[in-house]
C-alpha cells in the first residue's frame, strides 16, 4: 500500500472540496470518498427537493473558493435563468440551493479533469460505520461488511438529524412524528391535513412551511421553540460597517466584547439601521475571538448569548419574511415560544401538551403531524450517526468541552482521543468543529477550514515523499 491512501468519510461541501484541493496539489494520489444518505457533491443542504429553498447567504459569498470570489457568480451569470440579470444585482441574488449543488457538480469536474494523472479517485456509496487502527493503517468498517485501508482518513461527516425532542419513546416510531426534516417526505402528502405542528422556529423551519405550502397544504402550521418565531430578513446588504472592527481589543474577552458589540448595535438601532450588521462585521473574527475566551466564557456565550448571535446571524431574504408574515397575519401558521411536554398518538392525531412561556400554562393542541426542525443533534454521544458514535465510544474521538461536536486541532482539524492525544491520520471539518471555531457551518467558513485542512495533508505527503 503506497503512503498516499487518503479516505474522505461524507460527500457533501466539505468531503468533496476537501478531495478538489488534494487533486489541485499535483501529488499522485489515491483518494477514496465514502458517501452514503445524499448524492456526491450536494449533501443535506444542495440537494434539496425543491428550487423554492434558496441559499441564504448571497451569491458574492457563495464562491467554492476562498481566494477566488467570483467563482460561483460567475457560474451563475452563464446560466439561462440568470444571464439576464446585471452583476451588480446578481452579488445580492440568492440563489436555489438545488443550483448551488449544480455549482458544486461543476466544481468537481473541473478538478477532475485537470488533476494528476497517476491520481486515483474511487467514490464509495456505502455508509461508513467504523474505523480501527492497527500499525499500518486506518481500515475503514462500511455498512455492507467490507473494509477499506487508508493512511489518513478525513470526517466530513456534516449535519446530522436533529436529535429527539420528544419524551415519549414509543411515539418516535410513529408514522405522524418525522424526524428528519430535509426528506421530500416529510412535507408530501399533506392536502387531506388540517393540522401540523413544526419544532423548531429557525431556517429549516422556514424551509419547510414553504415546502408544505407548495404541496399543497392548505391547513394551519404550528412552530415552537422556546424563543418563539424571532427570524429576521436580510437588509442593507450592500452595508458594509467596519468601525466596530477598528475598535476590537488585542485581546479577547466576553464581557468587553459583549460591551462593545451591544455599544455598536445601539449606535446602528437609533439611527434605523439593523443591528445585523455588526454581527456581519466580526464574522472574519468570529472564530479568532471564540478560541481566545476560556471554557466559561464559553459556556455562558452558548447559554445566554448564542441565542440572540443566532438570530442577527441567521437571516431569511425579504420575499420570504413577507410571505412567513402573510401567512402570521392569516392566522394559518401560530408561532408559540414554548417547551413540548408529551405527545400522544390517537388514532387520527396527536395531542400535544406543551408549556407556553408566554401564557405561563400548559395547552394542548392536536395536530396531524410533527416534524422535527430543531437543527443538526450536535452532541456525539446522542447523535444518530453510527460512525462518530463508535469512534466516541472507542476513544478515538471524543466531544469537545462543550459538546458541541469533536474535539481537534483548530488549524489543521486533526482528531483529539479521549486520552487528549492529537491524532494525525485523523481529520475532521465542517460542522464537526462548531466547538473549536464556533462559527463553521456556512460555506463562507467552512470553505476556509477546508481549504487548510487538505493543505496540511498535502504538506505532509509532501515531506513524506522527499524523506
Ligand atoms: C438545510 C440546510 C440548508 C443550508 N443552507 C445553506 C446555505 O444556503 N448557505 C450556506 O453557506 N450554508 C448552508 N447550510 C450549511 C451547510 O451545512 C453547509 O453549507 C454545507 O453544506 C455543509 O457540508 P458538509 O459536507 O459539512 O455536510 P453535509 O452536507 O451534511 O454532507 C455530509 C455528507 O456525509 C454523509 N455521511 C455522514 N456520515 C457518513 C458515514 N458514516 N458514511 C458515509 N457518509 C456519511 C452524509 O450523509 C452527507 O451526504 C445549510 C445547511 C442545511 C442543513
Amino acid at each position: 500500500m503506497s503512503n498516499n491512501n487518503i479516505a474522505v468519510i461524507g460527500g457533501g461541501f466539505c468531503g468533496m472540496m476537501t478531495a478538489v484541493y488534494l487533486l489541485q496539489s499535483g501529488l499522485p494520489l489515491n483518494i477514496i470518498i465514502i458517501n452514503d444518505g445524499y448524492p456526491f457533491g450536494r449533501g443535506v443542504a444542495y440537494n434539496a427537493h425543491t428550487n423554492k429553498y434558496l441559499l441564504n447567504v448571497r451569491a458574492i459569498n457563495m464562491s467554492a473558493f476562498e481566494d477566488e470570489r467570483y467563482h460561483f457568480l460567475d457560474w451563475l451569470q452563464l446560466q439561462p435563468s440568470y444571464a439576464h440579470i446585471p452583476k451588480n444585482i446578481l452579488v445580492n441574488v440568492y440563489a436555489p440551493r438545488t443550483m448551488y449543488g449544480d455549482y458544486l457538480q461543476h466544481v468537481w469536474q473541473q478538478a477532475v479533469k485537470n488533476k494528476h494523472p497517476l491520481t486515483n479517485i474511487n467514490i464509495i456509496e456505502q455508509k461508513a460505520v467504523n474505523i480501527k487502527e492497527n500499525a499500518e493503517s486506518l481500515c475503514i468498517h462500511l455498512a455492507n461488511n467490507k473494509i477499506i485501508d487508508a493512511d489518513n482518513v478525513v470526517l466530513a461527516t456534516g449535519n446530522t438529524v436533529p436529535g429527539n425532542i420528544i419524551q415519549n419513546k414509543s411515539f418516535l416510531q410513529s408514522d405522524k412524528y418525522f424526524t428528519n426534516p430535509w426528506t421530500k417526505e416529510c412535507v408530501s402528502n399533506v392536502r387531506h391535513l388540517k393540522n401540523i405542528l413544526i419544532v423548531g422556529n429557525g431556517l429549516t423551519m422556514i424551509d419547510t412551511v414553504q415546502g408544505l405550502t407548495e404541496n399543497g397544504f392548505k391547513g394551519k402550521i404550528y412552530t415552537i421553540s422556546p424563543n418563539g418565531f424571532k427570524l429576521i430578513p436580510h437588509k442593507y446588504n450592500l452595508l458594509v460597517y467596519e468601525k466596530i472592527v477598528e475598535e476590537l481589543p488585542e485581546e479577547y474577552n466576553l464581557r468587553e466584547v459583549f460591551l462593545l458589540v451591544r455599544r455598536h448595535i445601539k449606535s446602528l438601532t437609533d439611527v434605523g439601521i439593523g443591528a445585523h450588521l455588526v454581527i456581519d462585521a466580526l464574522r472574519p473574527y468570529t472564530q479568532q475571538i471564540w478560541q481566545s475566551l476560556s471554557f466559561d466564557e464559553k459556556k455562558y456565550f452558548v447559554k445566554r448569548l448564542s441565542h440572540a448571535w443566532t438570530i442577527l446571524r441567521h437571516r431569511i431574504p425579504v420575499h420570504i419574511y413577507e410571505m412567513i408574515q402573510e401567512l402570521r397575519m392569516q392566522g394559518r401558521m401560530i408561532t408559540i415560544a414554548g417547551k413540548i411536554i408529551s405527545a400522544i398518538e390517537e388514532p387520527n392525531a396527536v395531542t400535544v401538551n406543551y408549556a407556553d412561556n408566554k401564557l405561563q400554562k400548559e395547552e394542548t393542541i392536536s395536530v396531524e403531524r410533527i416534524i422535527n426542525c430543531t437543527g443538526p443533534e450536535t452532541d456525539l454521544h446522542r447523535c444518530a450517526n453510527e460512525l462518530l458514535k463508535n469512534l466516541a465510544a472507542a476513544g478515538i474521538i471524543k466531544p469537545d468541552a462543550l459538546h458541541l461536536g469533536i474535539d481537534a486541532d483548530a488549524i489543521t482539524g486533526a482528531v483529539i482521543n479521549s486520552y487528549g492525544k492529537k491524532n494525525e491520520h485523523i481529520y475532521t471539518t465542517g460542522g464537526n468543529l462548531k466547538g473549536i471555531l464556533w462559527e463553521n457551518t456556512a460555506v463562507p467558513d467552512i470553505r476556509v477550514h477546508v481549504k487548510r485542512l487538505a493543505l496540511h495533508l498535502s504538506a505532509k505527503l509532501k515531506e513524506k515523499a522527499v524523506c
